[in-house]
């Protein structure tokens, strides 16, 4: 006889806006239980009656093969009594229920793909095609519970044949929020720079402008993109121009994978990322030739994305070549999302613009990732990871936000067991970027539900996200910028324990109120030691050295050398008269901030070997001086301790020397690089051994923008390990500043619970 059982099956995690409830609907089919399903505030709830037998294999199924783009957290199941329902029904989400995740946006599927290209199907080149496995999520919706009037698709209603699919259980696009087809749906155009329209199909006019070497704005999911074509030289020279002489790399993207194995020697792991339904733009080692010289200038790299909405599959098969797709600014400012401001802005770049009528909620950039040493490693997390929760190591006993740093800045909001850092906001230089941090804030804190009990800050007092704490009038936690960046590397390593913090980057504030950057913190997430750290020199100039590598490399030669210091490279270019005001300003104290930044010491060597002596943006000399490394085992810099209060302080002066004296010998940068990366990693080495010897840990967290350096990872972590430690690394948050505001939250959590314990 068979045992008749009802049980609440409740479920937290990602399991909103991706198929779940269908895939429940069906599941109970399948297995002939009634009940019914629903969203409601903290994931998803289903009551299962019928064959206990049944009942248990169903929840043995949902939490073995969930829908692939669920991320379940946890699964409660508790029996009820028996109430024998006629069937099983979805259930509308109960009003003013708040809180779930929603899914970050997916790549166009399979399926999805197939159609637009079938000439035979409805939505035959329909750029706005979705299903539940795919399409816009968070760059979309404006509040939860995720349904499609809480989107932007609010405003379209669904025509018979998409409300029947919407409708039916067994369909594709059943509950699919954002579903359209080209009766009912968002609809493309082409307008000219002026903002008049264009007539014709808009996708073959601008593929058609796009070959010809116009540059075309793109409408996308969560921003524009400037477009052209990326082998057409003057194209890409001219949308350089434009932008205003901006000399950052330009991403592409390829039309196919094929297409991108032309331009790029991907690896596996790399090609897994390219055609992760995430789809990011991927950095890897250029074929070279294949597109114009002005999309990397400088570089060795490209960075290679696929399309990953039906409009960038139509776009790319039309235009049948690979685009550079580059975000839709001028050089500095956030991305262009909204229509009129997009046009305002972009007028005087693009010659068109290929656009559409659904909004986009929430700007939201291309993610960049990489492969270093056979492991994936997120540098911008945005579109398609954001708003994917992280577990934190540590509860979170009252609602949590994290501002962030200053430059490449995310926030977070954390609570319970999770943190989620927002999508990538950009420099906190301007009222816009402002409004978008501020934004960011609001809306994760509703997304998330989180009653907001502390703010986790940066203690630099200039920051715009600093600030902005200061002005709340809640509880808040002060997290000292290079503590955050190992915090964020235990975190997403999900440990608790104390490490060696290896924090190195361009700049942060430091207790003693000078500018940090050559950092080794015995830490764990509750406190940190400065057990050692690179000797501090004067910053002539303030931010004016990091714009010019040269002063930072006449401080340091000065220090090796004294007054007699040679000036290499093309450091003979500078002007006397600046040369000697540089060193007397540092001198005198006057305007120079004291700093012990590793990223500047990357800057006055790479000048000293004759890189460059001024830069565009931040830490390009350092980027490009890893470029022209030359590999071999090249007798390592020197570097030299000594002991100040408690702390070792790394003396780099020797290693200076050494450069400058290659230098004048005429030893190619290239060779000079490459010993300058073995001393950096052999220094790293033997403070770390010196710290365990006395009594530190045998773990080492490398984290901080310097470690963006694939050439110093490469060489230091199988050196640490050799030397018998445990090493961690970054993988699902960037190591740069934009890892901060995970790192605060973990702090903030960490000494929230500490103080828990205390009270008990
Ligand atoms: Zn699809
Ligand atoms: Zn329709
Ligand atoms: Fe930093």
């Amino acid at each position: 006889m068979t045992q008749l059982r009802r049980a609440r099956v409740h479920v937290t995690g990602i399991v909103q806006g991706v198929g779940f409830r269908p895939f429940v609907f069906n599941l109970a089919n399948d297995f002939g239980l009634v009940g019914w399903v629903r969203n409601d505030s903290a994931g998803l709830t289903a009551e299962i009656e019928g064959d206990g037998a049944f009942v248990s294999e169903f929840i043995s199924a949902l939490t073995l093969r969930p829908p692939p783009l669920a991320v379940i957290e946890d699964i409660g199941v508790t029996d009820l009594a028996l109430r024998s329902e006629p069937e099983f029904r979805i259930l509308h989400s109960e009003p003013g229920e708040r809180s779930v995740p929603v899914s970050p946006d997916v790549a166009t599927c399979d399926a999805c793909a197939r159609e637009i290209l079938d000439t035979g199907d409805r939505r035959y080149g329909y750029a706005f095609t979705n299903c539940t496995d795919c399409g816009p999520r968070y760059t979309i919706v404006r509040d939860v519970p995720y349904d499609r009037s809480t989107t932007t698709m609010w405003k379209f209603a669904m025509c018979p044949a998409c409300a029947s699919e919407y409708a039916d259980p067994t369909d594709r696009r059943f509950h699919a929020q954002p579903n359209a087809c080209p009766e009912c749906g968002p609809r493309l155009s082409l307008l000219d720079a002026a903002g008049e329209a264009l007539g014709g199909d808009p996708v073959e006019g601008a593929a058609r402008l796009l070959r010809a070497g116009a540059i075309v704005a793109v409408k996308g999911l969560g921003g524009y993109h400037l477009a052209c074509d990326a082998t057409s030289e003057n194209a890409v020279a001219r949308l350089r121009g434009r932008k205003h002489r901006e000399e950052r790399p330009f991403a592409l993207m390829a039309p196919g994978i094929a297409e991108a194995r032309e331009l790029c020697a991907f690896g596996p792991e790399e090609e897994l990322l390219l055609l992760s339904r995430r789809r990011p733009i991927v950095i890897a080692r250029g074929g070279g030739g294949r597109v114009a010289s002005s999309v990397a200038p400088g570089y060795g790299t490209l960075g290679v994305m696929l399309p990953y909405t039906p409009l960038h599959h139509l776009l790319l098969a039309v235009a049948g070549r690979a685009l550079v797709m580059t975000s839709g600014n001028v050089s500095d400012e956030p991305i262009a999302f909204v229509d009129e401001d997009a046009r305002a802005r972009l007028s005087g770049i693009a010659d068109a613009f290929l656009v559409h009528d659904r909004a986009i909620e929430v700007r939201c950039d291309d993610s960049v990732a990489r492969v270093v040493a056979g492991r994936a490693q997120v540098i911008r997390r945005s579109r398609g990871y954001v708003p994917e929760p992280l577990r934190l190591p540590v509860r979170a006993s009252v609602g949590i936000v994290a501002t962030g740093a200053q430059l490449k800045n995310t926030v977070a909001v954390a609570k319970d067991g999770m943190c989620v850092p927002s999508h990538h906001i950009g420099d906190l230089e301007n009222l816009e970027t402002l409004q978008s941090f501020e934004h960011a804030i609001a809306h994760l804190t509703r997304l998330y539900d989180v009653d907001v009990g502390v703010i986790a800050h940066d203690l630099h007092p200039e920051y715009l996200s600093t600030k902005w704490a200061m002005e709340q009038s809640l509880e808040r936690v002060p997290v000292q910028h290079h503590h955050a960046h190992v915090a964020s590397c235990l975190a997403e390593n999900s440990r608790t324990d104390p490490v060696i913090g290896v924090a190195f980057d361009g700049l942060g504030y430091g207790e003693d109120g000078t500018l940090w950057g050559g950092e080794f913190l015995i830490a764990d997430l509750t406190g940190y030691r400065r057990a050692a750290h690179l000797d501090s020199v004067p910053m002539p100039g303030g931010e004016q050295a990091i714009r010019q590598p040269w002063r930072m490399a006449a401080v340091w030669l000065a220090r090796a050398f004294g007054d007699e210091a040679p000036r290499t490279g093309r450091l003979a270019d500078i002007p006397d008269e600046r040369w000697r005001a540089c060193l007397s300003m540092a001198a005198q104290g006057f305007n120079s901030p004291v700093t012990s930044s590793m990223g500047r010491l990357f800057d006055a060597v790479s000048a000293i070997a004759g890189v460059r002596n001024e830069v565009s943006y931040e830490a390009q000399a350092a980027i490009e001086f890893e470029e022209i490394a030359v590999s071999g085992p090249h007798r390592p810099y020197l570097f030299e301790y000594t002991e100040r209060g408690g702390a070792w302080i790394v003396h780099p002066a020797s290693c200076v020397r050494e450069a400058a004296e290659d230098a004048i010998a005429g030893t190619s940068p290239g060779v000079i690089s490459g010993r300058f990366h073995r001393g950096v990693a052999r220094m790293i080495v033997e403070v770390c051994e010196r710290l365990r010897d006395n009594g530190g840990p045998p773990v080492v967290a490398l984290s901080g923008g310097v470690f963006q350096n694939v050439l110093l990872v490469e060489t230091v972590v199988p050196w640490l390990q050799g030397a018998g430690f445990a090493v961690l690394t970054h993988s699902r948050v960037p190591v740069n500043d934009g890892g901060i505001s995970l790192g605060q939250s973990a702090i903030a959590a960490a000494l929230l619970a500490r103080a828990g314990d205390g009270r008990r």
